[in-house]
């Protein structure tokens, strides 16, 4: 009997698991390999991050999703170099292993546009770990406030910057001012949560700027409404442990905070610049891959590239955006073209993708939404939004946890999940009375 067709998958994101999912019937040995054990729900990182989930409910073990895909084997391990020639990928552990179709899905990371010095004080917000870095980030900050006596150090402590207001600069914004006017409305006994500043700034004119005009005023006249401060065409050109330097109109600018988050860049991962030297890929600015219209590389037509690593334009010319839905819709259609192959069937049709909608959520009952080219402000986005998250969340039992948090959240304002953990809890902070002064 024949070997059967070797299908490798890099990458459990959103790209790499429909790809496997729509392999499912498939007369083929899959082997899906991601260097964490886990799928993660990237659109709900805002909410760990603010404390209303915790990592557990927007993640779930790649393993358990496909246990039940018997031609798919899933494997823990970080690809670091790849053979194109001979058709294999070496592991970090220096394993190695063979494919005869291969699709790459291992997403984008935080840029710092040059500047990974930034990160330090800065932190990003792609991966749990990032997370809860930026919820012990934001809670530290509030207990800081309380208890310092020096004036401008508690200003630094209550001014949040965000930098980027794309989707997620959007969403952290939002979930900050319902912490700092709600949630922890009554928390603290010297100072006022909602003397918070937050600024989201921006380089370019306007926030969600790949939204409609209508859309992304809204959203704006919404963060207001939460306390939030819109600057926009503003470039940083530096960030420490004092704040951020802002390049204006007018000259510079220094904003001192000892809360900095970064919501604004993505590059590819080290992994992907390996892949497009070995293969001699062509690359975009950020090192996203233009790949041919069937989502392979230019002379490797059994490599196809998927959701955010992958540069594709659409038929205006227009790059499509690093969505979930772009990277599902690339997934499944990669997949679908290697099983053609092994059945022997006319090759696939050039991908296309299927614009649903964008939604952006900003607070409880807050949001901004295009469906299918209707746009929905406020309390109408927010169900829509509400109900599509829900929906794609991968795991059932994680649905119903998420669902039971919100509801919670909705009817009293309390985030569950704002517990500072680990050694930093017990450090104290910079610029505050040393903890023993505290007393019991
Ligand atoms: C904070 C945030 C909010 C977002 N909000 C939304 C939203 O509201 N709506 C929306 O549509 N999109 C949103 N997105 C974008 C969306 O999450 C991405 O477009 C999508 O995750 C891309 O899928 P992917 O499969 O290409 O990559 P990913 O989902 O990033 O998956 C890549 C996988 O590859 C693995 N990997 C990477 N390198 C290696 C390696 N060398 N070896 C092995 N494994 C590797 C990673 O561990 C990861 O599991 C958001 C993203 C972020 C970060």
């Amino acid at each position: 009997m024949a070997d059967k067709h070797r299908i490798v998958i890099l990458g459990g994101g959103f790209g790499g698991l429909y790809a496997a999912q729509a392999l499912k019937y498939a007369d083929a040995d899959i082997t899906l390999i991601d260097r964490r054990n886990y799928h993660l729900f990237q659109p709900l990182l805002y909410q760990v991050a603010t404390g209303s989930l915790s990592p557990g409910e927007i993640a779930a073990p790649i393993r358990g999703v496909l246990s039940e895909q018997k031609n798919t084997t899933v494997l823990l391990g970080e690809a670091v170099d790849i053979d194109p020639a001979v058709r294999s990928i070496t592991l970090r552990d220096g394993g190695v292993v063979v494919y005869d179709s291969l699709i790459l899905a291992t997403g984008s990371q935080a840029s710092y546009f040059g500047h990974d010095d930034w990160k330090t004080w800065a932190p990003g917000l792609k991966t749990i770990e990032d997370a809860t870095t930026m919820r012990h980030k934001i809670l530290l900050a509030f207990e800081a406030a309380e208890r310092t006596s020096d004036e401008e150090e508690r200003r630094a402590w209550l001014t949040f910057v965000i930098v980027g207001a794309g989707a997620t600069g959007v969403e952290l914004a939002g979930a900050l001012g319902e912490i700092a006017n709600h949630t922890m409305k009554h928390d603290f006994r010297s100072i006022h949560p909602q003397d918070a500043r937050i600024i989201i700034v921006d380089s370019g004119k306007r926030v969600l700027p790949a939204y409609a005009e209508d859309l992304s005023h809204s959203a704006e006249a919404q963060l207001i409404r939460l306390g939030a401060r819109v600057r926009t065409g503003l470039s940083v050109t530096c960030v420490d442990e004092n704040g951020v330097s802002l390049k204006t109109a007018s000259g510079e600018e220094h904003i001192r905070s000892h809360t900095v988050l970064w919501a604004a860049g993505v590059a590819v991962t080290d992994f992907a610049r390996t892949l497009a030297r070995k293969t001699n890929a062509p690359t975009e600015r950020s090192g996203k891959i233009k790949v041919a219209p069937d989502l392979s590389i230019p002379n490797f037509p059994e490599i196809r590239v998927v959701g955010d690593l992958a540069y594709v334009e659409d038929d205006k010319g227009k790059p499509l955006p690093g969505v979930a839905q772009v990277a599902m819709q690339s997934g499944s259609y990669a997949a679908k073209c290697i099983l053609r192959k092994i059945k022997g069937q006319p090759e696939c049709k050039p991908f296309k993708y299927f614009n649903k909608g964008d939604i952006a959520v900003i607070g409880r009952a807050s949001a901004v939404a295009n469906v299918f080219g209707i746009h929905l402000k406020g309390l109408p986005a927010w169900l829509v939004w509400l109900f599509i998250h829900l929906m794609y969340i991968v795991e059932f039992q994680n649905r119903m946890m998420v669902f039971i948090q919100w509801g919670f959240l909705y009817l009293t304002f309390n985030r569950g999940a704002r517990l500072i953990t680990g050694f930093a809890a017990t450090q104290g902070v910079k610029g505050t009375q040393p903890l023993e002064n505290l007393g019991e």
